[in-house]
């Protein structure tokens, strides 16, 4: 009996996979496996593809067995961490799927501010562990992506004012490359390499472990102001002209969203990384830009992020007059909601981050396309 791979006519035997099996202290998972249909999934329902292997790697070790089997074979290989890629990256047809969501190793050095997360670690995982010692680092705005899957591709997130973006942060990565060697990287050792995974996406390895500078986060200001949908267009000028007056502490976020009981409605999203009452006094001007139906949230500490906003699924453009026409356009010509969201980052990228803010806006425009924006 075979398994059929890829999508020519290869054909893959039974005892090649029960080597990988036996190769492997994860599961590996066929797609007569019970649990096939749930481990394929990822986060963006329009994605339904069909790998003919996930290999649910456990270590470095797991890690090097599947890019081994792989290449040997000549499978096309996806690394999944959280899952949250839009365009699907994570996964494939008829190839190797790399899943390290078992992996969850998180350690804190609260005497060097310092964290080292393993690969299949999400944001959420990571917050809990670094809040305990009253230390945080840029992460994403929502709590379940990946953190490596992230980082590798910049990192936006609400404390990037400050702290700067999730792969400023990143102290040294552990790395299997395509040819199946182990490679510890940071600006001492293999420096090329850590130059090129911060920014450059999954394109350079599979990061097995990665290690960050902490800062003292304590209590954040957070929420969400919600406006009629009729005064959207408004809401968006406001945003355009207000960021640019925000200091580092503040982070601010546009979104079209649909409220729980179906009414669409646009908001902002704000986050002050500071005294609350200096973010509340910052903010004052959004609450009263025009007449807001809600405002949600107010002083939390940094736990929020256990709780997800849940905005929009995000377009990643900047607000240009001829976005605004384009939005505008889609929310009144398309049968249903489109939602958008936009960071003040994509609007006014600091120029601080160099090369791995660059990388990060092409890697936004290259799923910006991906998803036919
Ligand atoms: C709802 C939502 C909110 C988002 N919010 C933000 C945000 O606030 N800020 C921001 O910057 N981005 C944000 N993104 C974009 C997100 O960071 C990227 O899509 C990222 O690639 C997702 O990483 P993941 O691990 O969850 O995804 P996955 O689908 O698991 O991985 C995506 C790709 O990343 C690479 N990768 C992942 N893990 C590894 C690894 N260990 N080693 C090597 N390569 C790896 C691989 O190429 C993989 O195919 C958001 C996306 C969504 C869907």
């Amino acid at each position: 009996m075979s398994t059929t791979v890829g999508t020519g006519a290869s054909l893959l035997s039974d005892e090649r996979v029960s080597a990988l099996r036996a190769a492997l202290r994860g599961e590996l998972i066929a797609n007569d496996h019970a649990a096939y249909d749930h481990a394929r999934r990822v986060w963006n329902g329009n994605i339904d593809r069909r790998p003919a292997l996930i290999a649910r790697c456990t270590g470095v070790a797991d890690v090097q067995a599947a890019v081994n089997f792989a290449r040997t074979h000549g499978l096309v290989l996806s690394v999944r961490d959280g899952g949250h890629s839009a365009p699907g990256y994570g996964t494939n047809d008829g190839g190797l799927v790399i899943d390290l969501s078992g992996m969850k190793g998180i350690r804190v050095d609260p005497s060097s501010r310092t964290v080292r997360a393993e690969g299949g670690v999400i944001w959420r995982e990571l917050d809990h562990e670094t809040q305990a010692f009253g230390l945080a680092t840029t992460g994403g705005t929502v709590s379940n992506t990946g953190v490596v899957g992230l980082t590798l591709g910049g990192g936006l997130g609400w404390l990037m004012g400050k702290c700067g973006l999730a792969v400023d942060n990143v102290i040294s990565a552990d790395v299997v490359t395509a040819d199946g060697q182990f490679h510890q990287t940071s600006a001492q050792h293999n420096p090329d390499l850590f130059w090129a995974l911060r920014g450059g996406g999954g394109n350079f390895g599979v990061v097995t472990s990665i290690e960050y500078r902490l800062h003292e986060v304590s209590q954040v200001l957070g929420g969400m102001i919600l406006f009629p949908f009729d005064q959207a267009r408004e809401v968006l000028k406001f945003y355009r002209s207000f960021c640019a007056t925000l200091p580092d502490e503040a982070e601010l976020y546009a979104a079209l969203l649909t409220a729980p009981q179906g009414m669409p409605v646009a908001a902002l999203l704000v986050g002050y990384n500071g005294p609350i009452a200096d973010g509340e006094r910052v903010f004052a001007p959004a609450r009263r830009s025009r007449e807001p139906d809600a405002v949600c949230g107010a002083s939390e500490n940094a736990r929020r992020t256990k709780r997800d906003a849940r905005p929009a699924t995000l377009l990643a453009v900047g607000i240009h007059r001829a976005h605004l026409r384009r939005i505008d356009r889609w929310c009144r010509h398309r049968g249903r909601f489109v939602q958008f969201a936009a960071q003040r980052h994509h609007l006014f990228p600091h120029a601080r981050s160099g090369d791995a803010c660059a990388r990060h806006r092409y890697r936004i425009r290259r799923e910006a396309c991906a998803m036919g924006c």
